[in-house]
């Protein structure tokens, strides 16, 4: 069992890299934010819900979010792990997620974190913007979710030091490059 929470600021590249990795490892990919938007698309009151913190920037309440990936855990395909991309975001979903993998029979084994400069992720994130269309790109929401980033979901790099499990990687190379210090992190991973 392998479950491997994969943590950086918006626009350091954990969907991309997330996605790859699902495919190298054999892992399903849960991303939090591709489920709300997944929810949303089809009209789900689920995806109506979160839609109205999304679009503001803000965090979708822990229970919705911690029930959501509840769920998705218990699906067969994540018996043997999985790669957490967007979840946890604060301490309490942390400490839920322990508490899920508990009653499952199973434990984070590491936690990469891509690592990125704030000028360059503004950068990107206006980038995907223009490219993409993502309604939560735009300058006002990306301050509010650094700013979530930076009060809630930082601290949680301490949390998982403390416990041994967390491995910062450099998000400034190519994406090939982040891909091959990814893999090598998750397979030396207990
Ligand atoms: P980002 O590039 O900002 O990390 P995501 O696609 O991961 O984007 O998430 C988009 C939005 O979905 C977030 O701003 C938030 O509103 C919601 N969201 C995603 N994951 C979580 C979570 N774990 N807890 C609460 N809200 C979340």
């Amino acid at each position: 069992m392998k479950y491997v929470i994969l943590m950086g600021a918006p626009g350091a590249g954990k969907g991309t890299q997330a996605k790859l990795l699902q495919s190298a490892l054999g892992l399903p990919q849960i991303s939090t934010g591709d489920l709300f938007r997944y929810n949303l698309k089809n009209q789900t009151d689920l995806g109506k819900l979160a839609n109205t913190y999304m679009d503001k920037g803000q965090l979708v309440p822990d229970e919705v979010t911690v029930a959501m990936v509840k769920d998705r855990l218990s699906q067969t395909d994540c018996k043997n792990g999985a790669i957490l991309d967007g979840f946890p975001r604060n301490l309490v979903q942390a400490v839920a997620l322990d508490n899920l993998l508990a009653e499952i029979g199973g434990r984070i084994s590491v936690v990469p974190s891509i690592h990125v400069n704030q000028d360059v992720l503004v950068e990107r994130l206006l980038k995907r913007a223009e490219i993409e269309g993502r309604a939560d790109d735009n300058e006002g929401t990306i301050r509010t979710r650094m700013d979530i980033y930076e009060a809630q979901t930082k601290p949680l790099m301490d949390y998982y030091q403390e416990r041994g499990l967390f491995v910062e990687v450099n998000g400034q190379q190519p994406v090939e490059q982040v891909q091959q210090e990814l893999i090598k992190v998750v397979q030396q991973a207990e």
